[in-house]
């Protein structure tokens, strides 16, 4: 099968859900802009706690970054949390880092209670070093979270050989809490269990407007409307109702699937399973799934200029991680797109009076839009702000967002191009 231009999640998800469009004027308790983990979490424990909720999704379930990912269940983010405290402050960085710790029990707890079918596998993370300065990171994150108790590992050169297949790392920090799930599949099981909660969610319905009139909410698509007392807006990188926002600038991230590979090759790579991002300055991920697909993510989109370089880059990538793998084929090739902030942190702003709106995962939304979809779920339910993860702040276009992303664009083409050449 030569490579196409397809999603490998969608091609071949576990589960299916089918919305139907909203074709009548409702009300509900609260409505819910988007349906990926954010949303899918929100509808779901704000239903099983009694609410009436709908939920508006644009296209199909999983449409966004949530059918789209890596699939990495990491506990925290990107940034490392002594850099989230300094960012939020003690307490509130403090409340941030140890809520999101716990992020992945979250994420394979649902996952367990609800039967959803999505290849989840908890073996681990590994943070690969790529050089010296990749390594002298990983040792300042393994003291970080080693004075907050997490159960982190620094492995050698050796053992991260052992581990990954590969020769090209100087060691890695492996998070044993984390893991790896079919990432649209997780969405689509939330989705089922939702609506099994008495969640109702109308696919291929996007939200044209949302006015609070001194009352209610006021939610309007094409075919139709719904009044409700509170909103959760969780469209994150996708939103197609306030593109300009400036909320947060817009990155890119390309991955290429392989054909299953052999019996030989898979016992020669990741034999274990554990899901892998690197040092590098422009990123770049793999990891192997359920078939055995090797898996290669990068910064980079298949739209426009850059997509033969990043095609290239994959093929280049593959053959430096693993030149034991000589036979090979791409079939499937997919991009998405990542809402980072200015400060890499997720963020919670007020959307008018009873009205909240998550973003800005920067990258690390699997357990951090589970924890907020679930946490905004008890503030739609009693108006308590506490459970939050963080504060509710006022929203703050973000500036030269447009440029940053030309940027992140531009570097990731020339570092593609650059990269693994030599
Ligand atoms: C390629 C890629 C790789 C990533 N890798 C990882 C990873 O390995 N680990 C990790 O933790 N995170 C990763 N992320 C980030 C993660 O996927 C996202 O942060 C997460 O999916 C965000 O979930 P969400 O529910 O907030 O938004 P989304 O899943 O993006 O859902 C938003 C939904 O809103 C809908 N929408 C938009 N506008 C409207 C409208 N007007 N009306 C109705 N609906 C609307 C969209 O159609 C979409 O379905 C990655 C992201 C990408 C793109």
């Amino acid at each position: 099968m030569p490579i196409t231009n397809q999603n490998l999640w969608r091609a071949n998800a576990n589960n299916n859900f089918i919305g139907s469009p909203l074709n009548d004027d409702l009300h509900s308790d609260l409505v819910i802009v988007g349906a990926g983990y954010s949303g899918l979490c929100a509808a779901l424990h704000a239903a099983e706690q009694g609410m009436r909720v709908r939920v508006l999704e644009a296209h199909t379930v999983g449409h966004g970054g949530s059918g789209r990912n890596v699939g990495l269940v990491n506990a925290g983010l990107w940034t490392p949390p002594d850099e989230v405290e300094t960012t939020l402050g003690h307490v509130a960085g403090n409340t941030l880092n140890y809520a999101l710790a716990a992020a992945p029990d979250l994420v394979f707890s649902l996952i367990e209670k609800h039967q959803i079918e999505c290849e989840p596998l908890r073996h681990g993370t590994l943070h690969c070093a790529t050089n010296n300065a990749g390594l002298r990171q990983l040792t300042q994150r393994l003291a970080q979270q080693v004075k907050r108790q997490a159960p982190v590992t620094l492995l050698g050169a050796s053992n991260t050989q052992q581990r990954t297949g590969s020769r090209r790392f100087l060691g890695a920090l492996l998070d044993p809490r984390a893991g790896t799930v079919q990432p649209l599949s997780y969405a689509l099981g939330l989705a089922q269990a939702a609506a099994k909660a008495g969640a109702v969610i109308h696919t291929q319905s996007p939200v044209l407007t949302h006015q609070h009139n001194g009352k209610h909410w006021l939610v309007n698509t094409a075919h139709g409307s719904i009044t409700a007392d509170k909103l959760i807006h969780a469209t994150n990188a996708y939103d197609s109702l306030s593109p300009h926002s400036k909320a947060f600038t817009r990155v890119d991230y390309v991955q290429f699937a392989t054909q299953p590979l052999t019996l030989q090759q898979r016992a020669s790579v990741l034999p274990n399973g554990e899901g892998c991002w690197d040092t590098n300055q422009v990123m770049s991920s793999f990891r192997m799934d359920k078939s055995g697909r090797l898996i290669i993510g990068g910064v980079g989109s298949l739209d426009g200029r850059g997509k033969g370089t990043h095609i290239n880059w994959a093929h280049r990538k593959l053959r430096a991680l693993f030149p034991q793998i000589t036979h090979y084929k791409f079939e499937y090739m997919w991009h998405g797109h990542i809402a980072m902030t200015n400060n890499h942190l997720p963020k919670i702003t007020q959307l008018g009076t009873n009205g909240i709106r998550l973003y800005g995962y920067s990258g690390r939304g699997i357990g951090p839009g589970t924890l907020f979809g679930t946490a905004a779920a008890k503030w739609a339910f009693n108006g308590d702000e506490h459970p939050l993860p963080v504060a509710i702040t006022n929203p703050k276009p973000e500036t030269y967002t447009h440029v940053k992303a030309s940027y992140f664009d531009m570097g990731a083409t020339l570092s593609h191009w650059l990269s693994c050449r030599f």
